[in-house]
């Protein structure tokens, strides 16, 4: 039975000092994993607890398993000096301020990204000793960013989703880090990657785009032969403990210690730069001000919960956030009233809840937050009898489900103000009515339901070890099968159609840089001496370039998707395109051109029955977006022309529609000498060869040059193994076909011209 394997930076559990208290953690994520229902075992991975030995842990293990506890611990130990490096110095040091848009907090010492480095090596080298080949894991936040890339390196059989508990920022913040492409780079061997909103996975899309240069679809990403997943589950609470513990008679009696005369503004948050104390404080000044009529009739009492107390950043936190209440109350007091009630202490939960329900708005001001669970907690303990407002921050990811909240930008000192009088002016009725919508919505979409929908899009997953066709090595032991395969019908002939660019030679900076060195004209001439092999090379390139690259090399040539054949027999290229180009031709390169004037280091290549745009060398982003934009003027410039518009590897090309490798190859095979019975290879990179490998079927076989979706037989690793591959195969089936003595000398078909 598959396990749920939860990874988090720290188990669920503290100790006391002595090690003998065990203290379970109450927190969100374990309340909301524990209410999914499975009956297969849930085991969590984290850094032990302070005061647990390894010495110690078996004992406690027994403990904790002895009680009705449903979860199984592994506790993964770090040394106290690399803990607090890899958790002050980079968790909190760096990526929480850059993922909470506080670039000048950030303190980045490689010292601390080694640290780490090696937590999430440790991390992910346990789950890799323990975790069955059918386990889900599940990893959590940004203290754990680079265990989905070390695990699946060694377990790649293994389905991995991460969620990220705070905000993913825009890549122009992001950009910042030193260790971008490392983290973006892991987090892209996840199966599954969730984020509270949609705006967070449309920042995490633009950064692989900038930083890798990989493209994104809707929800998912592609690299190489692997996808990830991509989605949006915000999270929620517990609902109905929030119902049944805000209505307990312990929480009344507090409610009723509590209540004020006056109408109470509530905070609870911890005291943190990113929950925005500063701006809170100073809107609530704003209102004292703008509306004199509130004063004494108005209060806003705020929770504010002490966190990382010892570092310098949070104690002048701490210091500036109580001066400016000092400020406030001493503006405003009155021997009867004081405006700001500050508790920079934690509450207990029934204090908590009493505060919900007592007070008559919640005002959370955070600057970023990655959803705010204070706002649906308010809303779930609210009686509506006595219905509170919640007016929320636009910068925490809630905003996006609690439809019902007044937004505030809390930037915006005077809106918030004024949004405050609107709460305080608000009728009862449509109190109601907002809160019922909002509390109907966290009672069908409770914690336990965003784990269950992560979980659940999580085991939809196959992982993919490798999408598109299979891989193959250029041994003769790899090559054997292949060789099998084409030999299956006895054939006499072999018709080897190569592509040029990014499969007979790697793809250059710029197109004129890809030329044939002489070793390899050697190789390919060497090719040539089989008597039983057509040699076929098959390019978008034009035939000049084509002439000059195989000069003397007794190759059959198609130029430009094959729009013109060169017959080694009469010497001469044939065009295999009679429509003229006059219509289409001329609006094109008037399209084209105004791009590349606009793009710098752009190049329009020019050929007789197609027009390239090339962007190898241009800024990324930039040429990135014009190119969409020149595709879609081409497609409505040339619209019901014969043209089809290619979008290649940063190339846009326009060619006559007859120009199709597949069809020419399936012209060629066609005209071939019926006497000789002939199987077809067909070697090549990119979208223009996968009209080959169609035309090829039920013919031959067909190999893809490099990882990746594709409709061929075959996938080669890498450009640099093509060699190898042609030399390696040709001499296998050289070696078969002479026993037979059945060569022929070379026939080129005699007429390309395409019958249409
Ligand atoms: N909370 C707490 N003790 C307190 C006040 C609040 O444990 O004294 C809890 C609160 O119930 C909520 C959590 O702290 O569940 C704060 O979560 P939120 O998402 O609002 O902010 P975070 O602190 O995670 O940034």
């Amino acid at each position: 039975m598959a396990r749920w394997i939860t990874v988090a930076n720290r188990l669920p559990f503290s100790l006391s000092s002595d090690g003998n208290k065990v203290t379970q953690s109450s927190g969100g994520l374990v309340s909301a994993l524990s209410g999914v229902k499975t009956k297969g075992e849930r085991l969590w991975v984290g850094t032990a607890p302070d005061h647990l030995t390894p010495q110690a842990w078996p004992q406690l293990q027994k403990t904790l398993s002895a009680g009705s506890n449903t979860w199984e611990y592994h506790p993964v130990f770090t040394p106290k000096d690399l803990y607090d490096s890899y958790y002050n110095g980079l968790c909190n040091d760096v990526l929480w301020p850059l993922l909470h848009y506080q670039p000048e907090l950030v303190a980045f010492d490689m010292k601390h990204w080694k640290s780490y480095v090696e937590v999430n090596e440790r991390i992910a080298r346990e789950i890799a000793e323990i975790a069955r080949p059918d386990d889900l894991v599940w990893v959590h936040d940004f203290h754990l960013f680079l265990v989905p890339k070390i695990l699946k390196s060694l377990r790649p059989e293994l389905r991995i989703g991460f969620f990220l508990h705070v905000p993913f920022p825009s890549s122009e913040l992001f950009r910042q880090l030193p260790v971008r492409e490392e983290i973006l780079d892991s987090l892209l061997a996840s199966d599954l990657v969730g984020f509270h909103d949609y705006a967070y996975l449309q920042h995490f899309c633009s950064s692989t785009l900038r930083l890798l240069g990989i493209e994104s679809q809707f929800l998912s990403i592609r690299r190489g032969n692997r996808t990830t997943r991509l989605g949006v589950f915000p999270v929620s609470i517990d609902t109905d403990h929030f119902v049944k513990r805000s209505k307990e008679s312990k929480v009344k009696t507090l409610s009723k210690e509590m209540a004020k005369p006056h109408f109470q503004f509530l905070g609870v948050d911890r005291l943190d730069y990113m929950k925005g104390l500063d701006l809170k404080l100073k809107a609530f000044r704003t209102l004292l001000h703008r509306f004199p009529q509130y004063r004494e009739k108005v209060s806003l009492l705020q929770v504010a919960v002490p966190t990382r107390q010892g570092v310098p950043v949070y104690m002048e936190l701490a210091r500036e956030t109580a001066r400016l209440v000092g400020e406030i109350n001493g503006e405003f007091s009155t021997p009867n009233w004081t405006p700001i009630q500050y508790i920079h202490a934690s509450v207990t939960f029934d204090q908590m809840l009493a505060l919900y329900r007592t007070s008559d708005a919640l005002l959370v001001s955070s600057k970023r937050d990655g959803m705010n669970l204070v706002a649906l907690e308010f809303i779930a303990s609210q009686d509506t009898d006595r219905p509170g407002v919640v007016l929320l921050s636009e910068f925490a990811g809630a905003i996006s489900t609690l439809s019902h909240t007044i937004p505030v930008n809390p930037w915006d000192l005077e809106d918030t103000a004024r949004k405050m009088q609107l709460a305080m002016e608000m009728p009862k009725q449509e109190k109601v009515a907002r809160l019922e919508t909002m509390q109907n919505y966290l009672k069908k979409y409770t914690a336990t339901n965003w784990a269950e929908t992560f979980i659940a899009e999580l085991e939809k997953q196959e992982p993919e070890l490798s999408e598109g066709p299979p891989i193959i090595a250029v041994d003769h032991q790899a090559l054997k099968p292949i060789v099998d395969r084409l030999m299956e019908t006895a054939p006499s002939r072999l018709t080897l159609f190569l592509d040029y660019d990014g499969t007979l030679v790697p793809i250059e900076s710029s197109p004129e840089l890809a030329v044939l060195t002489p070793e390899l004209r050697k190789k390919i001439r060497g090719l040539c001496r089989y008597p039983w092999l057509d040699l076929v090379i098959i390019s978008g390139r034009d035939s000049r370039f084509l002439d000059k690259q195989f000069e003397e090399i007794p190759v059959i040539m198609a130029a430009e998707h094959g729009a013109k054949a060169f017959d080694p027999t009469t010497g001469r290229w044939q065009r295999r395109i009679h429509r003229s180009r006059s219509i289409w031709y001329p609006t094109a390169l008037k399209i084209i051109s105004d791009y590349a004037a606009r793009v710098p280091y752009s190049q329009v290549e020019k050929k007789h029955f197609a027009i390239a745009w090339h962007y190898r060398q241009s800024p990324q982003d930039y040429a990135e977006l014009q190119s969409r934009k020149l595709a879609q003027e081409l497609e409505l410039g040339l619209a019901n022309l014969p043209v089809s518009i290619l979008r290649g590897k940063k190339v846009i090309e326009v060619r006559a529609v007859e120009a199709d490798k597949g069809v020419f190859a399936s012209d060629y095979m066609g005209n071939q000498d019926p006497d000789h019975s002939s199987v077809a290879l067909a070697l090549g990179d990119d979208r223009t060869d996968e009209d080959l490998f169609h035309a090829v079927k039920g013919r031959g076989l067909s190999v893809r040059v490099g990882s990746g979706p594709s409709s061929a037989d075959f996938a080669l690793g890498s450009q640099t193994q093509v060699v190898d591959f042609l030399l390696n195969l040709t001499a296998m089936i050289d070696s078969r076909l002479r026993p037979q003595r059945q060569f022929r000398t070379s026939v080129a078909p005699s007429d390309f011209t395409l019958k249409h």
